[in-house]
């Protein structure tokens, strides 16, 4: 397969990277450090077209390829994992879902606004009793009323939940029915019923907003439903397949950056009466490092290729995610080591990589969970 980049590819990495070294680079180790959320900078990536970057141009969006995507997730996740995971979780989680099984309606009113970058989408579908076993664990109901959804429930760990315009939300509308009961229903942000819970102190992604989502009495129209009924689970595994495409790249660029860190320390840093990077064991860390990055990004294209042709990819997705997360936490490790006590410093910001990428091995389909597809796909199919 030929992973040269064509004219397009190149020009939104090149965007992308320039606005990320303009106005966010400068100021992530500040904004981890204070937890404040960069309002502003959503605003400016919404005027720049890369809120809606997969999508058509007719909704606002760029029309851009899903190389082209994750080449954007993977420059701005370099600069800052909390933006990354933001920008990355509104295209692929918030916004995609309504894409791909909105109608014409839902589209105008909550897809288009999404794409255009006039505020943050979030999708809610792990719940307190867990979010790998969706089909087992997913208590949230919704019943009709005359002419709308009542949801009931809570939810945990939505990302952007506090700021989002619209959480999609995997809901039970069948009892009995195992992941066949199982609905996905727009809730706009101001619907009655809808209680934001606290904000979560995590290790890392400090300026992405991570809350539980409480549903008491929920109201929202029944026009709300997003495709059929009974149809959530299906297109959560599909949106899901999509969104590790994005995970994996934000990796990639979190991998990028503490290579690029540990390079520059090398050669800076001197032991023994010259710079650590004449020593041997510090250049097998830094090769091991730039290798598995390079084959990280060749499954994320691969799988990117794929989705573009219109191809199953769901397989070459949790292979790019699970090895680039995984990659990347070694390349993280080890910007962490070659950079010795410095490492361990906020003043550099490789700890910051290391804590931002950690949650990349577990969101999305945990590793354990991807390994599970992977093996489930090759042993239905072993002779
Ligand atoms: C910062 C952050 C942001 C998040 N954003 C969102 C969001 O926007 N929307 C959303 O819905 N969720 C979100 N999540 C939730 C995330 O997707 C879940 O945490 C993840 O899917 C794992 O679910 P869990 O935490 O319930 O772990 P569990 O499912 O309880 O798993 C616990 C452990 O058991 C392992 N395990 C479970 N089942 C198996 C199995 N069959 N085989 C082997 N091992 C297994 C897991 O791999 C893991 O190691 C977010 C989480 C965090 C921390």
């Amino acid at each position: 397969m030929d992973f040269t980049l064509t004219e397009e590819q190149r020009a939104i990495r090149d965007l992308a990277r320039e606005f990320a070294q303009k106005e966010i680079t400068p100021y992530a180790s500040e904004w981890d450090r204070t937890h404040e959320f960069p309002a502003h900078v959503y605003e400016k990536m919404g005027a720049q077209g890369l809120m809606g970057l997969p999508f058509p141009e007719e909704y606002g969006g760029a029309g851009a390829d899903a190389i082209a995507t994750a080449l954007a997730i993977e420059e701005i996740s370099k600069a800052d994992g909390s933006i990354g995971l933001t920008y990355a979780a509104h295209m692929g989680l918030g916004a995609a879902p309504i894409f791909l099984f909105g109608n014409a309606q839902q589209k105008r009113e909550w897809f288009a606004p999404l794409a255009q970058g006039k505020g943050l989408g979030a999708l809610s579908l792990t719940e307190p009793s867990g979010g790998s076993d969706l089909a087992g664990s997913v208590k949230t109901a919704a019943r009709l009323d005359g002419d709308e959804w009542v949801l009931n429930g809570s939810k945990l760990y939505v990302t952007s939940g506090k700021v989002a315009r619209s959480i999609i939300v995997l809901c039970r509308t069948e009892s009995n029915q195992g992941h066949r009961g199982l609905s996905l229903i727009i809730v706009p942000h101001d619907a009655p019923g809808l209680v934001i819970g606290k904000l979560e102190s995590k290790m890392g992604l400090h300026t992405s907003l991570t809350t539980q989502v409480f549903f008491e009495e929920c109201r929202v129209p029944r026009e709300n439903l997003l495709g059929e009924r009974g149809a959530g689970f299906r297109y959560t595994m599909q949106v899901l397949d999509g969104g590790r495409i994005g995970i994996g790249a934000m990796a990639l660029g979190l991998g990028e950056a503490a290579l690029d860190a540990s390079l520059k320390y090398a050669q800076e840093r001197h032991a023994f009466g010259k710079p650590i990077a004449d020593f041997q064991a510090i250049q097998h860390m830094i090769a091991d490092s730039a290798m598995e990055l390079q084959a990280a990004r060749l499954l994320i294209y691969k799988a990117a290729v794929l989705k573009d042709a219109g191809k199953k990819f769901s397989i070459e997705a949790a292979q790019a995610k699970l090895f680039a997360t995984e990659a990347s936490d070694r390349a993280c490790w080890k910007a962490i080591q070659i950079h010795g006590g410095a490492g361990y410093l906020t003043d550099f910001p490789v700890e910051r990589y290391y804590r931002d990428n950690r949650l990349l091995l577990i969101g999305e389909g945990t590793s354990e969970v991807q390994r599970m597809i992977i093996a489930r796909d090759l042993l239905a199919n072993a002779v």
